[in-house]
């Protein structure tokens, strides 16, 4: 590969997330300069691999995180409608280059599986009732159905309602236009669409190891061939830093105040995979529970139909782990690596303040596959060792911040850390994740580009590709659309 001396951008890491970026700046200004750096040999190898992530298309269907209830009982769905909103960007965005003819199959990324939702007791099953009857009235989610019954819930996941007694109280919600995503190949379809259409190529096997400020409109990149050991410079005007869990370490190094008093703190996942075809069969659905009390976001338990490689499986997780590394490639030394007198006082606000999530993490990692399997019976009653095992999820790096009060705070969502400028913007942060990557990089691309979403050219194109961005989506936008997609992506 011929590289330049300078590129109008560079991305550090092949994920979905400088995919998405490098081909929507490409969509605006085809002869942009564009890099892509990546320290392993292939693109979409950490957290956007299939393995590697839960595959769930994130549209608040059936996540109940993002319907917390309020005092008097009422769930509040702001934040559902957020985030479904940026699912059907990113929907949106796929159905425009299916359209375009760029995709060819997207059954091979993008399947349809209904998403529920389902708790015991009833304080749980009152709640899910109280959020059904909120999502009912709102034009995103009216499709919603609901059930107490256990012949319903026999319909919809038979594998779950084996050997159930009368006794238990249930409850049970259903949205059948769910997705069940392979974020891996759709990483490979982007970068195939880079190099065929616009000559756009990844650098592999070459890590980013510092970014330096070079005169006063430009970046100096500092890269190493990890296979040869050669060391490299090259200018960019404007760079993201879309390295995953190695973004942290790589912000830290970057001469902005912006990146001050973040840190970050890695947890690693685990699925129990089925091994038995006839189980995997008996159950075609995502069903998403609810997370302990005090437990963070990301322990919700989950029993997910994926389709990986053309095959169905059938997945029971995540269960969190501890490993000091960033990434799943990673090194045993990225948490010492990242700890600094700047976020000292950040990380131990967050340790001295959530004590209840490090006794959940100590708990996770003391699990045996026998209490793994024990988990995964409050769902699968009769579930059996000899059809699961374990296989290692990717890695997270949850990110800690400045906190006025507490010292730190710990950050569930993603978030983007740019300069002023907007001339280098860093993403740190894995929920809802490659879901929403297509609404967070027009967010990067509205900081490090504003020119391109400012022009008449520009507005148009968006228009075309994601009518959903920056406008209010009406009833009649919404049907409209959703029907759209469901027909381009073959839902
Ligand atoms: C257990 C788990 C479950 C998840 N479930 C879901 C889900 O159900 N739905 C959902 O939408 N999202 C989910 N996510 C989040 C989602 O996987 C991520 O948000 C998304 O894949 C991030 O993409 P990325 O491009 O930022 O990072 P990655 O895919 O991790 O890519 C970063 C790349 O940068 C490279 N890199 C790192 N450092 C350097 C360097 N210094 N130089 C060069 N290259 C470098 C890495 O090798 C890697 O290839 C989950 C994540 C995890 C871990």
């Amino acid at each position: 590969m011929v590289l330049r001396e300078e590129y109008d951008l560079l991305c550090v890491g092949a994920g979905i997330m400088s995919a998405t970026l490098a081909l929507l700046v490409k969509h605006l200004k085809p002869d942009l300069n564009v890099l892509i750096v990546e320290r392993l040999g292939k693109v979409g190898q950490e957290s956007s691999a299939a393995w590697n992530n839960a595959g769930t298309g994130h549209s608040a269907l059936c996540e109940l995180n993002y319907t917390p209830e309020n005092e008097d009982g009422a769930v509040d769905i702001r934040k559902a409608i957020n985030i479904c909103t940026q699912f059907e960007i990113s929907k949106q965005y796929w159905s425009y280059l299916v359209a375009e003819g760029l995709i060819k199959d997207p059954k091979t990324f993008i399947t349809p599986v209904p998403h529920h939702s389902w708790v015991k007791g009833e304080e749980n099953a009152n709640y899910l009732e109280n959020r059904f009857k909120a999502f009912k009235e709102h034009f995103m989610f009216n499709s919603i159905e609901f059930t107490r019954e256990v012949e319903k819930m026999k319909e919809w996941f038979p594998l779950m309602m084996h050997n159930r007694t009368e006794d238990e109280v249930m409850a049970a919600s259903r949205i059948d236009r769910g997705t069940e995503m392979n974020y891996g190949a759709l990483t490979e379809k982007l970068f195939a669409i880079l190099k065929d259409e616009y000559d756009t190529e990844v650098l592999f096997h070459t890590e980013v190891e510092d970014i330096d400020p070079d005169h006063d409109e430009e970046w100096l990149v500092k890269m190493k061939n990890l296979e040869t050991g050669k060391k490299n410079t090259i200018d960019a005007e404007h760079v993201f830093i879309g390295a995953g869990g190695g973004s942290l370490l790589l912000l830290q190094k970057v001469e902005i105040e912006e990146k001050d008093g973040y840190g970050g703190f890695p947890v690693s996942g685990e699925w129990l995979v089925c091994k038995n075809q006839d189980i995997i069969n008996q159950h075609n659905a995502k069903v998403y529970s609810k997370a302990g009390i005090g437990d963070p976001p990301m322990s919700v338990p989950h029993l997910d139909t994926r389709y990986i490689n053309g095959k169905r499986e059938l997945l029971f997780g995540p269960f969190a782990g501890f490993s000091p590394k960033f990434l799943k490639e990673g090194s045993y030394l990225d948490l010492f690596k990242s700890i600094n007198f700047d976020n000292i006082p950040s990380m131990w606000g967050v340790f001295w303040h959530n004590l209840p999530l490090t006794k959940y993490l100590l708990e996770q990692v003391a699990m045996s596959f026998d209490d793994r399997m024990e988990s995964l019976r409050q769902f699968v009653k009769d579930a059996k060792n000899e059809d699961w095992e374990i296989v290692i999820a990717g890695q997270r790096v949850q990110t800690i911040k400045k906190d006025e009060f507490e010292g730190g705070s710990l950050e569930f969502g993603t978030q983007l850390v740019s300069s002023k400028d907007g001339r280098i913007t860093c993403l740190l942060g894995a929920s809802p994740g490659a879901s929403t990557s297509v609404k967070i990089m027009l967010d990067v691309i509205e900081k490090a580009f504003p020119e391109l979403m400012a022009s008449e050219q520009g507005k148009d194109k968006l228009n075309e590709m994601v009518p959903f961005y920056n406008k209010e989506v009406t009833k009649e936008l919404f049907d409209q659309e959703l029907a759209r997609v469901i027909k381009d992506l073959n839902l």
